[in-house]
């Protein structure tokens, strides 16, 4: 807020006061209010250039201001016409080049907002997540490990918050945040009891109140020394870059030589003046030089495309990598699994009980194994393990809408809702129980632990839950009912087996195992004890397990399949317990039943070498009780063997093995940090979406190179065709004889022959797209397939054009107009084949790119608007054409189908027999 405080040294009632709000949150009437009053929490990008800006820029192309300054040649030479026509003709260069850019600009920045990340905060006593932007003073933001704090803020809850703030100290060492208020003014590095806007949250949980947000932030304040990410080039980009270079120094040499040799043979001004117009016409007609524009334009778009069916592509060169993607390793609670977590079995004091019920609706019954159902009330051990966790967790049951969905995560949810079928509910137990302290659930820890003070008893419980053989290394008690009292017994090792032969036997069902245990601890009443894993998570008590399942997500199943037929490994990564995970991975069909050799854990990861894992990498379909950090060896061992890997993760840790894989895949709900260090985000967390963002980046990529092989079949002819036709008149006649004049090249390349192009664009996926390798990265662009269609195309076209126009060269006009009609055609008819450099014309669906036919037809009304009406026809030197010159321009056309379609079926031919 534009008030200065320094917030660092006020008690927090005081702070409440001062920006009117509570514990609770704001108001939602308030947040209107004070959105108008402080605007968005958003630093402005001063980079952002204008329309008008950006049009302007168009000029600064040589090309364009040479054909500005023969547009004056022409008025003073009293051409007005031509003058008139280039002209047009330079706006619409400007115009195309214009919208191209803005269009990437847009869908850039479009991509950009859609990936903007979410904070979450209390209104009203809910916690809603809400875009950063949207943050406003006086908001309670909480804050877990991996976010990027909002705004900044002071502390008013911190459980071990721990803070990266080296982003605006430059200090690397993370602080401790707690709550208490400052006595004495000092630097933001030591103000212990802020969080700062842009910073990240290693460690804890904790909750603030927002002080400060967008330019008042301190963040905001040096935000101007900090420049934004330009965006890079792709190395797709930078590869057409190079071609379209060569290619324009290759036609301006032979433009320049054509130029040369017409001076030399044309001796007068007005002729030379002709011939200079002619030539940059030409060099603007089919120098390359909007290429890296269209190639931004068609990936910004393909991403916009693919953002809208659930995968954000935060980087571009993700759409074309994705093409190559060999492997893709995913997590499985949530990616390959619904993450809609259900407690179905438990197992408390040797008793195995069932529970009903499905989804988070809190109905259903505890049954016993001779199917009776069980009295929860007099029934101790389940209680104690219902207590705990329920105790021994974030998530709360909101009923909204008639339907019932859980706050934090799954796996608490599914417990709470357990609770609270057997009555049990949060609310009451924490009327009794006070939480003083946390340790909140980390992956590397595999457990979450609370501290409660019991009112009732002045007792001081350590309550524990996490994934069982972790517990059982922390337990030496077992809890047992005797005649309806506690009976703590000490644990022997054959109980240890038994939990945990039941444990596994839980796992073997796909269920997710989570068990329970508690001590009590001294109670000192110290209100600001701090509580250190190692002295409280020791001795404990165990009390049961519970079994929850997570059903996988239906499309995966599908998506597997996909995978396999296009040369696709999928790998499951997983924290979860190796019977559980391979008893999900052979129900959605990446394993089948006796492939317990595909299969490695975190410990045989520990003591594995890199040489061995490598070995094994290409077999491997289930890592499983995994740490973040093996993310990292896998990564490694996968791409020695030659994979492209896409990776996915959402934790904090997760980021260096997302930054590291050739795509990291971060889910919506994962940490700030993981997103921020991905390629893609996937808002629905889905595998299946992975798989149809790959398809999307495969046919993407198709299309990039049936447009270049189209583009570049039309100005390579070209060339030919006005080369060959130049010397052959050099050589017949003394003097070179022009097939084309410089309108009509800028006519039929600018405007008549683009619109097919663009359909060209966004062509639908081939069929056989997920069914054909993986595309090899070093692959070039335009593979020897494509160069030989190329190659086959131009021959044809020069030769059928420079036919055309010897045969009707008595009459110049009328040849002219020959050759372009002709030469349209011919570009018509090469749009289709351009579809696929392997299948025949005959195996393409026709009907199914309307654009393209749109822009077929398109231009064929174009073309026959001028040449047939004559009124429009003379100002670019054309006469209208008979039925018979007509027939037979489409005549010498279709030749180029029979043509190609011998190249294609030689081509096959010697693809299958190599
Ligand atoms: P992934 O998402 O990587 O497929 P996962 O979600 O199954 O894996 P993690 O989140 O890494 O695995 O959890 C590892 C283990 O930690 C789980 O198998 C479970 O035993 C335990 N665990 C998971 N969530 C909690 C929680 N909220 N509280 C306590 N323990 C948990």
């Amino acid at each position: 807020m534009p008030e200065k405080y320094k917030w660092h040294l006020l008690d927090i009632e005081e702070i409440f006061n001062i920006l009117n709000t509570s514990r609770n949150g704001l108001k939602k009437e308030d947040v209107i209010v004070l959105q108008k009053k402080y605007g968005l929490n958003e630093i402005a990008d001063k980079k952002q250039i204008s329309p008008l800006k950006l049009f302007l820029s168009q000029f600064k192309n040589v090309l364009i201001l040479i054909l500005i300054a023969a547009t004056g040649i022409s008025l003073i030479l009293g051409n007005i016409i031509d003058a008139i026509i280039i002209f047009i003709v330079v706006i619409l260069c400007t115009t195309i080049g214009f919208l191209l850019e803005y269009r990437s600009e847009k869908a850039i920045k479009a991509l950009i907002e859609i990936s903007a990340p979410n904070a979450t905060v209390l209104r009203d006593g809910t916690e809603v997540k809400i875009p950063v932007k949207e943050v406003v003073p006086g908001d309670i933001l909480i804050l877990h490990a991996g976010d990027k704090v909002a705004a900044d803020a002071r502390v008013i809850e911190s459980y071990d918050l721990t803070i990266d703030e080296s982003i605006l100290t430059g200090e690397s060492e993370p602080v401790k945040k707690d709550t208490i208020t400052l006595k004495e003014d000092v630097l933001i590095a030591e103000r212990t009891n802020m969080v700062y806007a842009g910073t990240i949250v290693l460690h804890g949980r904790g909750v603030g109140v927002v002080t400060d947000t967008s330019i008042w932030t301190e963040f905001g304040k040096i935000a101007d020394m900090l420049s934004t990410d330009d965006v890079e080039d792709t190395p797709l980009k930078k590869r057409i870059n190079q071609i379209g270079k060569k290619l324009s120094i290759a036609y301006i040499f032979i433009i320049t030589v054509l130029f040369v040799i017409g001076v030399i043979s044309r001796p007068s001004v007005n002729q030379i003046v002709a011939l200079i117009i002619w030539s940059v016409s030409l060099a603007v007609a089919i120098v390359p030089e909007t290429l890296p524009l269209i190639i931004t334009g068609t990936l910004a778009l393909g991403a916009q495309k693919m953002s809208k069916n659930k995968a954000i592509v935060r980087r571009l060169y993700a759409v074309e990598t994705l093409g190559c993607i060999t492997a893709i390793c995913s997590d499985k609670t949530g990616t390959l699994t619904k993450n809609e977590m259900t407690v179905r079995k438990i197992y408390v004091d040797n008793q195995k009980i069932n529970v009903t019920g499905t989804g988070y609706e809190p109905k259903g019954e505890f049954i016993d194994e001779t199917g009776e159902k069980i009295d929860i009330s007099q029934n101790n051990s389940l209680n104690m393990a219902l207590t705990i966790a329920t105790l021994c967790n974030d998530s709360k049951i909101l009923y909204e809408d008639g339907n019932y969905r859980i706050t934090g995560n799954p796996t608490d949810g599914a417990l709470v809702v357990l609770a609270e079928k057997a009555s049990l509910s949060k609310d009451i137990l924490e009327g009794r129980y006070k939480r003083v302290g946390e340790i909140p659930f980390e992956r590397e820890r595999k457990r979450m632990t609370t501290i409660y003070h019991d009112t009732s008893s002045d007792k001081k419980f350590v309550f524990v839950k996490g994934a069982p053989e972790m517990l059982l290394s922390l337990t030496s008690f077992i809890y047992t009912d005797k005649d309806g009292k506690d009976f703590i017994k000490e644990m022997a090792p054959e109980d240890k087996d038994k939990i945990l032969f039941i444990s596994d036997q839980m796992a073997t069902e796909a269920l997710r195992v989570i068990a329970v245990a508690y001590r009590y601890i001294d109670n000192d009443n110290n209100k600001d004890e701090t509580f250190i894993a190692e002295d409280i998570e020791k001795d404990l008590i165990f009390v049961g397990l519970f079994g929850m399942i997570d059903p996988p997500r239906d499309e995966v199943k599908d998506a597997i399949i996909q995978c396999k037929k296009a040369g696709i490994r999928p790998i499951m990564i997983t924290g979860d317990h190796k019977l559980t995970a391979m008893a999900i991975a052979k129900e959605l069909g990446m394993m089948e039943e006796n492939d317990e050799n595909k299969v490695l854990t975190g410990v045989d990861l520990e003591k594995m070498d890199e040489k061995d894992l490598e070995y094994l990498a290409n077999d491997i379909v289930v890592y499983s009780r995994v740490l973040p950090i093996h993310k990292l060896k896998i990564i490694d061992a996968l791409k020695k063997r030659g994979n492209i890997v896409a990776m996915t993760g959402d934790g904090i840790n997760d980021a260096p093995a997302l930054k590291k894989s050739d795509i990291g895949i971060a889910m919506n709900s994962g940490t700030d940090v993981a997103k921020e260090g991905s390629d893609m985000v996937l808002t629905d967390n889905n595998f299946a979406t992975i798989v149809s963002a790959i398809k999307e980046g495969r046919t993407i990529y198709d299309n990039i190179r049936k447009y270049l092989v189209y583009i570049f079949s039309y100005g390579f002819s070209e060339v030919v065709i006005l080369a060959a036709s130049f010397f052959i008149g050099l050589f017949l006649f003394k003097e070179p004889l022009y097939p084309l004049m410089a309108i009509q090249i800028l006519l039929a390349n600018i405007v008549i022959e683009d619109l097919p192009a663009l359909g060209l664009g966004v062509d639908p996926a081939r069929p056989d797209i997920m069914r054909q390798r993986p595309r090899n990265p070093n692959e070039p662009i335009l593979t020897k397939t494509a160069i030989g269609l190329l190659v086959v195309m131009i021959a044809t076209i020069s030769i059928g054009c420079t036919v055309i126009f010897f045969k009707y060269l008595q009459n110049l006009t009328k040849a002219q107009t020959m050759v372009f009609a002709t030469f349209i055609l011919y570009e018509m008819i090469n749009a289709f084949i351009c579809r696929s450099d392997k299948y025949s014309l005959a195996k393409i669906e026709f009907f199914s790119n309307k654009w393209l036919i749109l822009g077929v037809i398109g231009s064929i009304l174009l073309m026959l608007l001028v040449i047939q009406i004559h009124f429009i026809g003379q100002f670019f030197y054309m006469v209208p054409l008979s039925l018979m010159d007509w027939c037979t321009a489409l005549l010498i056309a279709l030749t180029i189908i029979i043509t190609t379609e011998i190249f294609k079926a030689f081509s096959v031919r010697v693809r299958n027999t190599s």
